[in-house]
């Protein structure tokens, strides 16, 4: 295998600019190692003759002087953004060979830089769950066994593909989504890079919906500055997304590297929660402590409303995606299993189409909707939500970021939590708050565990600040010297 795929992105387009190897083969070198992967179900669809075509234009651009921020670059797209053309199927057996006519803002941003895409990569169906393992394509395997290990563990969800890939050196990094943690928590759990950004930041045009108000896309990659390189370019304005900020983009890559000192980290006690285990309060303390070295001061603050950040989470989210997902009826496209009348199609299509988590989400959704139970749920759901939005407001008035763990354990086997939806919904316990508040997180590789596998801190930060999230994690990057990597087994 080329060395071409242990670059990070930055470094391969120093490669690139310095003209050490070209785009064609830098891409051939990761069409090779996607194929020597398939056991590891990365990715669903690849797409080497594109990628080819792409980096044959990427070539021909830098020749004439004429290369974007990103050219050349090989990257992988989470199957929940739409690409023109190339069948996108948010891993649901419901939406069948749909290939899009149109492509999502984020991904035409990056080709407008001048990426290349290498395929789709694997995901939760619609992007519910945390380990993979509801994707109608079958789970993701992450590339991290446990030392002396071969049980095939999680790379987590929903972005699992995305995490997987990146840590495997299938791609210079990925595109992926975060309704509730799927960002950071795979990233967490596979030694990669991840950032879920403000809401607004990234339009969500063409990335199919969950839960609208939670939605957003983001990158995972290898470093806190390969990160910041495609977020620079995923973000910006778009008025086909009413959400969508229509504030200018900083250079993110700007803020790595740049001196901590004088920042106040917040260390919020009721993420103390019971049953975590030792070696991840001892990654938390190693993190305070590392922070402290660079010069911030590190302040205890109170999330009061955080308890109920999972519940209400499990109620809204659910609640607008049964409302998403009500138009997926097997007219318009995918699946479609006729019935005897229009109705009995209806049911037929979204009983074989849907997988069971789905299922489940639409029925609590539509039940948590439902008259005489909305003041109940949903309504007293949005409350709390705005709750834990002043919980944050009033924490971000005494200090500019906060330090969490990422997620409540390291990567754990397949089928572990399969059949247990709470105790799955309990992976989001560290992430749905940044979701409910609309803020900017990130998930940085900080250790091991006592298996040697890879550990995540969480940096949140006040809407619109990515920039601190990145000279923050860049600093733990730095302090932790994560350079493991999953040995090749695949
Ligand atoms: N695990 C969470 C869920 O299943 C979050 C998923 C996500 O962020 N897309 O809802």
């Amino acid at each position: 295998m080329s060395d071409l795929t242990r670059l990070t992105l930055k470094s391969a387009l120093e490669g690139l600019e310095s003209k050490a190897f070209s785009s064609v083969e830098l891409t051939r070198a990761h069409i090779e190692a996607v194929e020597q992967a398939r056991a590891l179900n990365a990715y669903v669809l690849e797409t080497p003759d594109k990628a080819l075509a792409m980096a044959q234009a990427s070539d021909a651009r830098r020749a004439q002087g004429e290369a974007g921020a990103l050219d050349g670059a090989p990257l992988g797209i989470k199957d929940l953004f739409c690409t023109e053309g190339v069948r996108s199927t948010a891993c649901s057996k419901i939406l069948g060979e749909f290939r899009p006519t149109y492509e999502s803002n984020v991904t035409a941003n990056l080709w407008r830089d001048g990426a290349v895409m290498l395929g789709k990569l694997n995901m939760d169906e619609f992007a519910m769950g945390s380990s993979n393992e509801t994707s109608a394509f079958g789970p993701v395997i992450n590339p991290w066994r446990g030392a002396g290990e071969t049980t095939p563990l999680t790379p987590g969800g929903s972005s699992g593909g995305s995490a997987a890939a990146v840590a495997a050196q299938l791609c210079l990094g990925a595109t992926a989504t975060d309704t509730g943690g799927s960002i950071r928590q795979p990233a967490a759990l596979t030694g990669t890079v991840g950032i879920k950004p403000t809401y607004g930041r990234c339009s969500r045009w063409g990335v199919v919906a969950f839960a609208s108000s939670l939605d957003q896309a983001g990158p995972i990659a290898r470093t806190v500055e390969d990160a910041a390189l495609l977020l620079t370019s995923m973000a910006g304005h778009d008025a086909r997304d009413s959400t969508s900020l229509d504030i200018a983009v900083p250079d993110f890559a700007s803020f790595v590297g740049k001196s901590v000192k004088g920042m106040r980290v917040g260390i919020p006690k009721e993420y103390r929660v019971e049953g975590m285990p030792a070696e991840i309060e001892q990654l938390w303390e190693q993190g305070i402590a590392w922070l402290k070295e660079a010069g911030c001061e590190i302040v205890e603050v109170s999330l009061p409303h955080t308890k109920y950040a999972l519940p209400a989470y499990y109620i809204v989210a659910p609640a607008e995606a049964s409302s998403n997902l009500a138009r997926y009826d097997g007219m318009r496209y995918g699946l479609r299993v006729d019935g005897a009348n229009l109705t009995e199609t209806y049911e037929q299509t979204r009983a074989a189409g849907f997988g069971e988590e789905v299922k489940r989400r639409i029925l609590i959704g539509t039940y948590v909707l439902s008259a005489g139970y909305y003041d109940a749920y949903y309504l007293k759901a949005q409350k709390v939500r705005q709750r834990i939005a002043d919980d944050f407001d009033q924490a971000f008035e005494k200090v500019d970021a906060l330090l969490t763990p990422t997620a409540p354990s390291a990567a754990f086997p397949l089928g572990e939590n399969a059949d247990d939806p709470v105790a799955m919904y309990l992976n989001d316990i560290f992430t749905v708050t940044v979701n409910l508040a609309g803020l900017p997180g990130m998930s940085v590789p900080a250790g091991v565990d006592a298996k040697g596998l890879p550990l995540g801190l969480q940096l949140i930060g006040r809407a619109l600040d990515e920039g601190s999230l990145f000279s923050l994690g860049g600093v733990i990057e730095q302090a932790a010297g994560f350079t493991a990597r999953p040995d090749r087994w695949w």
